[in-house]
């Protein structure tokens, strides 16, 4: 295995092709074969978090641990995923390509309406979103460490996205448009709108249809 370790974008962009990009490989470490190069971007420079009022900025290499300590609002969000030695190395721009029933921070970036910046076709630099006035967020698990969605909600208020209950995480269009109008209840039976859920380990698509509404409705009551 040989193991490219850049130090700018530029070289990154210089070696796609060369091997597969990683980041904290907590995520595709099961997928890389024994002579497989990978391209780490450990020191490519595209870590931290900046702040600039209510704009947030963070760059694709951050932690889940360093965003949660530098984003209050993520907090309870962040540490619903995986477990802390997952947080500690797994990366803000690697949850985006998080298969579903993983990839919660993606369903908060979509919630948030989140820009990603990227670099050539392939390589996510960074991500900024405006930090919301309200927050609301929850997700179904079998257990509190480890344990990928059944139901994932997140939501600004306006926008509500979901996870779990598709192959990617998805924006609930109907379900909006009933909030927009206060009606929590009627967001929370349109949610199955833009649901299209499958069986896994953690729960049968029959499951995780019955009890998106419930989450979707919980999720609408309880500000973070
Ligand atoms: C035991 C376990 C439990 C987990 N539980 C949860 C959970 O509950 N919720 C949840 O959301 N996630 C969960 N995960 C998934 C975890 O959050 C992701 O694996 C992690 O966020 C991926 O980040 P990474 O830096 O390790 O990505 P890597 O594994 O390094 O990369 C993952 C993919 O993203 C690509 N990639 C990474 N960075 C970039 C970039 N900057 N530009 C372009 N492509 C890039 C890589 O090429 C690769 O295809 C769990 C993982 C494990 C192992």
């Amino acid at each position: 295995m040989k193991v490219h370790v850049p130090t700018s974008v530029d070289e990154v962009l210089g070696l796609l092709g060369e091997g597969v990009l990683v980041a904290g490989c907590t995520g595709i470490y099961p997928h890389l074969g024994p002579t497989e190069s990978i391209i780490s971007l450990r020191k490519a420079g595209l870590g931290g978090v900046s702040v600039d009022g209510d704009r947030v900025t963070v760059g694709a290499t951050t932690t889940l641990t360093e965003l949660a300590r530098e984003v209050p609002f993520l907090r309870e969000s962040i540490a619903s995923i995986a477990s802390p030695t997952i947080r500690n190395m797994g990366t803000v721009g690697g949850n985006l390509f998080a298969p579903q029933p993983h990839g919660d921070l993606a369903v908060c970036l979509l919630a948030l309406d989140a820009q990603i910046e990227k670099a050539g076709d392939q390589l996510v630099t960074s991500i900024s979103f405006n930090v919301p006035e309200r927050w609301f967020y929850t997700k179904a698990m079998r257990r509190k460490q480890n344990s990928a969605s059944i139901v994932t909600v997140a939501s600004d208020g306006e926008r509500i996205a979901l996870g779990g209950v598709a192959r990617e995480p998805v924006r609930a269009l109907a379900a909006e448009a009933k909030l927009a109008a206060g009606d929590i209840d009627g967001a929370a039976e349109a949610a199955l709108e833009a649901a299209d859920p499958f069986d896994d380990a953690y729960a049968s698509a029959w499951y995780r249809r019955r009890v998106l509404p419930v989450h979707v409705r919980r999720a609408l009551t309880n500000a973070v």
